[in-house]
């Protein structure tokens, strides 16, 4: 099946339970319209509400005492299909996860590909899985009798004041800040719930490679070269895709690729505020492309007034993620018209140790190590930012198969003549322009200067220069209390009124 605009559904709540209570209607950042499921099971009931935009029967499957539900998308249908007996129904993801549970059990999900967060009732249990990234978002509240999981934390809120205190402890799993009882879903992980007891036992299904791989150059960039493109033709399908598209050499290397296969020009779209931009760099590479470019400005103070949105969609309470996340935030909301399917190239930095601008091979196999291991649970790469557009974004760079390739590459291969991202600059030198190749690194933190704006907005609030990351970390926690734990909508949160609560509050203790 070729990728649709969108994926069947892009969120979910479920409840699994013993009796058959209905679930109450969500509240949820992602836009789309809600539909109500329920699978009446042997011992349980699944009861779902899924949040979609015209095909939510396919993104729930049923048979037997087996019935589940899937928000996102699978990247290796063909492979998957032939672990099955030919004729086998896999038309939609939801169906081709049902048959190869039967066959699989929990183990399905060691073999997928995918960008997604999956709910199982089977039996007395209920499997939570998300895909190897996390990159869709899962949170549970788990009790005797009813297991309860989402998409977003805030469908999840309300439920938490009639569970227990601190509700049933998940092993390994992340308490989520000032929601009782709530945990995140680990990324690669599969989430084994006894749904009487609502006891939890976690399974991982993919962890970050730790093993070395020393390749010749000119094989090395071929093989990135071929995995990516698998990557992003993957996530294409027949639509035309819109690239979010800096001029940097992660997000033109996706468009040099996706423009490959697309019939056609591509629809590439740039970002800047008025006091910064990369218009020009993005200017050059659309050109070489042929694309159909557009470029978007947003005055920094609403930029920085969008701050509520950026978190009420990430739901991270982390000050340097939401920086990342704000101008892209700010990007999609300004993308109005219909739902459109996005590649982005973030994530490239992670594998290749882009951001740390390092020459010494030891720290930057270090760096890798310890990004790989601790990216977890900082949803940069939520659909929900996008989603609350009511767009599809995805990430080719977090393919499976694509860190399974960039993780374990040698660090000489990764910076090499002086080149930081050496080997893909390397891979994709056919394809662009020679400027854009060797161009240096600028985060989008930036490029569209969020990083200053922001710490200017506290300097002339009155908080010190030493004391600027401590109050961007108390804002952003002071604004999650607003958005996700007391439900505000990001329209009634001001970024101003939580600068000047936190400036005052750093007064008071100095
Ligand atoms: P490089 O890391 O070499 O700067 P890059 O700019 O593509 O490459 P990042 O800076 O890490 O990557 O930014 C992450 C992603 O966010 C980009 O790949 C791109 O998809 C998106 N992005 C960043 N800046 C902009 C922008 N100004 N306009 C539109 N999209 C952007
Ligand atoms: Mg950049």
């Amino acid at each position: 099946m070729m990728a649709l605009t969108l994926p069947a559904a892009t969120g979910f709540l479920v409840s699994a339970q013993l009796g058959g209570d209905r679930v109450p209607g969500p509240v949820f950042a992602t836009r789309g319209a809600h539909a109500t499921v329920a699978e009446a099971l042997s011992t349980q009931t699944l009861n779902t509400v899924l949040v979609h935009a015209g095909s939510a029967a396919d993104a729930v499957a049923r048979s037997g005492d087996t019935a589940l539900v899937l928000a996102g998308e699978l990247y290796n249908r063909e492979e998957l299909l032939t672990l099955l007996p030919a004729g086998t129904d896999g038309r939609t993801d939801a169906q081709l996860l049902l048959a190869l549970l039967g066959v699989y059990d929990l183990h399905t999900f060691r073999l997928l590909n995918g960008r997604f967060a999956a709910a199982v009732a089977l039996g007395d249990r209920v499997l939570l899985a998300t895909d190897h990234a996390g990159s869709v978002p899962l949170y549970t509240l788990p009790a005797p009798g009813r297991v309860l999981a989402a998409t977003e934390i805030k469908a999840l809120v309300p439920a938490t004041v009639h569970s227990p205190p601190s509700g049933r402890p998940v092993a390994e799993a992340r308490r989520v800040r000032r929601v009782p009882g709530v945990h995140q879903v680990p990324a690669g992980t599969v989430l084994e719930l006894d749904v009487r007891t609502g006891a939890a036992t976690p399974s991982r299904t993919w962890t970050p490679p730790v093993s070395r791989r020393i390749l010749p150059e000119a094989e090395a960039t071929a093989a990135v070269r071929e995995t990516l493109e698998r990557a992003v033709m993957a996530r294409t399908g027949g639509t035309t895709p819109l690239v979010v598209l800096s001029g940097g050499i992660d997000s033109s290397g996706v468009a040099a690729l996706a423009a490959a296969h697309t019939d056609g020009p591509l629809d590439t779209l740039s970002m800047g505020t008025d006091t910064s931009d990369e218009f020009a760099e993005a200017r050059v590479v659309a050109t070489h492309l042929g694309s159909a470019h557009r470029e978007i400005t947003v005055p920094t103070a609403d930029l920085l007034g969008q701050l509520p949105y950026a978190i009420w969609a990430s739901e991270s309470v982390d000050p340097d993620i939401i920086e990342y996340l704000l101008p892209l935030t700010a990007l999609y909301r300004a993308l109005d018209g219909p739902a459109r399917r996005i590649l982005t190239g973030y994530g490239a930095d992670i594998p290749l140790a882009g951001m740390h601008r390092e020459d010494r091979l030891p720290q930057l196999d270090t760096a890798v190590t310890y990004d790989m291991a601790t990216f977890d649970g900082l949803n940069e790469m939520t659909p929900v930012l996008s989603g609350i557009q009511g767009h599809w974004s995805t990430h080719p760079y977090w393919d499976r198969d694509v860190l399974d390739l960039l993780v374990p590459l040698e660090a000489g291969l990764k910076r090499r003549h002086g080149r930081d991202k050496w080997v893909l600059r390397e891979a994709m030198s056919p394809l662009l322009p020679h400027e854009t190749v060797t161009r240096p690194k600028l985060g989008v933190h930036e490029g569209s200067g969020t990083t200053s704006s922001f710490s200017l907005l506290l300097m002339d609030a009155g908080v010190p220069e030493a004391d600027i990351h401590r109050a961007k970390s108390l804002v952003v926690r002071e604004i999650f209390d607003r958005v996700v734990v007391e439900g505000l909508p990001p329209a009634e949160v001001s970024t101003a009124d939580a600068v000047h609560r936190v400036s005052a509050r750093l007064k008071e203790t100095e």
